[in-house]
């Protein structure tokens, strides 16, 4: 295969993927004297539902840097955190709710989208209460504890005609959108192996008795709800077909930290064509690549699933890192253009249900060892 060849492809596949052919809609948007941006007048008013880590340290600067979409309200059981949210923000009392009184937000017409950042557990009980407070929703990955509660959230969502999408910024990211395109335009031949390993080595200073909810089998903690899905999503798109049937297995190094979780999940996805990915999350090993073998050559993303610097490279010595201001803020605003136009979002509901699929099957398969067939 040429150099030119490829780059003609590529090109082609971004062209596909919609990279370039998004920019226009983002235009510049207009600045205050204090060089603040100034609200457009459609911003789309969202709540950030649970005030920790993710919405604090990227959540939050987001909408702030988002052209679409704005920090209009927030949602939290914490009341010692909202003075410092009311006034960073400008978020006035008519719009700062605890959980229990969350579904008063039925009555407020300054929020259309309501963002779920909570613990695994509670994305479905809270996607419900907002679809039937007629708020569109955003809701963090992974979308729920299976498959059977991601589907119960798209059908409120329906019933209540709001949108619901699914939290994968990578899906809006540009060098992951070239991937997904190169999945149709297959420059390099048929995909015959993918590999995707997402995890961190973490939790080796902490007592064992302190157990946040990330190693607490009730709230959805383990490496597979939380890095694993990056792997598994990552090989879907990376494919860009779905898998008939898993193999996993789960390795439990540290056994004081983790107890009736994962902390490493080994698990194959076999595709309909004969091709396999292997792919790998743990909470106790630095992994993040995801590669492609194709017939006539290979691709890779390294890192695939940081917030930044994601690095591309080909078996004919091509390289890309496309940058993106602020992955979480390309996000929102593609997801608030969705709603603003009533078009369908990138990455709906219906997404994060046939990821729950496969990890149905990756934490049956994990229990005995064999092989099941994704449903
Ligand atoms: P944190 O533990 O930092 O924050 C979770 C927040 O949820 C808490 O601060 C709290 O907010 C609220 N909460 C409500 N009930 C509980 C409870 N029983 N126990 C603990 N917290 C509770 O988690 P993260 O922000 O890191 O993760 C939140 C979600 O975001 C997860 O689903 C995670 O998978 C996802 N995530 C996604 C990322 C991505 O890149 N897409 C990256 C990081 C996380 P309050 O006190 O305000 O009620």
């Amino acid at each position: 295969m040429t150099l030119e060849f490829t780059r003609r492809q590529l090109l082609a596949a971004m062209a596909g993927a919609g990279i370039g052919a998004s920019l226009p809609l983002r235009a510049e948007s207009a600045m205050d004297n204090n060089g603040k941006r100034t609200r457009r007048k459609d911003s789309v008013g969202v709540a950030l539902v649970g005030l920790g880590g993710y919405a604090t340290h990227q959540l939050a600067p987001g909408l702030q840097l988002a052209e679409h979409c704005h920090l209009a309200g927030i949602v939290t059981g914490s009341p010692h955190k909202i003075p410092a949210w009311q006034e960073k923000h400008g978020i006035p009392d008519r719009n700062v709710y605890s959980y229990d009184d969350f579904d008063r937000i039925a009555d407020n017409p300054d929020i259309q989208a309501v963002y779920i950042v909570t613990p695994n557990d509670l994305h479905m009980p809270l996607t419900l209460r907002a679809a039937n407070a007629g708020k569109h929703v955003w809701c963090e990955k992974p979308m729920a504890m299976d498959a059977a509660e991601g589907q119960k959230m798209v059908d409120a969502c329906r019933r209540n005609k709001v949108q619901l999408t699914i939290g994968y910024r990578l899906q809006h990211e540009p060098n992951t959108r070239r991937l997904m395109a190169m999945a149709r335009e297959q420059p390099y031949g048929r995909i015959l192996k993918i590999r995707a390993d997402a995890g961190f080595n973490a939790y080796d200073d902490v007592d064992p008795a302190h157990k946040p909810w990330r190693r607490l089998p009730q709230h959805g903690g383990g490496a597979m709800y939380d890095m694993g899905v990056y792997s598994l999503n990552a090989a879907r798109y990376t494919k860009g077909q779905e898998p008939v049937a898993v193999t996993a297995r789960q390795e439990v190094r540290r056994p004081q930290l983790f107890d009736g979780v994962d902390e490493t999940m080994r698990f194959t996805l076999e595709f309909a064509d004969g091709s396999v990915a292997e792919c790998a999350t743990s909470f106790g090993e630095d992994m993040n690549t995801l590669r492609a073998d194709c017939e006539r050559g290979w691709y890779e993303l390294s890192p695939f699933q940081t917030y930044d610097g994601l690095k591309g490279r080909t078996s004919d010595g091509q390289t890309f890192a496309d940058a993106v201001p602020h992955q979480q803020a390309r996000q929102m605003d593609d997801d608030a253009l969705a709603i603003l136009r009533g078009t369908a979002p990138l990455v709906p509901g219906e997404e994060g249900v046939r990821d729950m699929r496969v990890v149905d099957a990756i934490y049956a398969s994990a229990r005995d060892g064999g092989q099941r067939i994704v449903l």
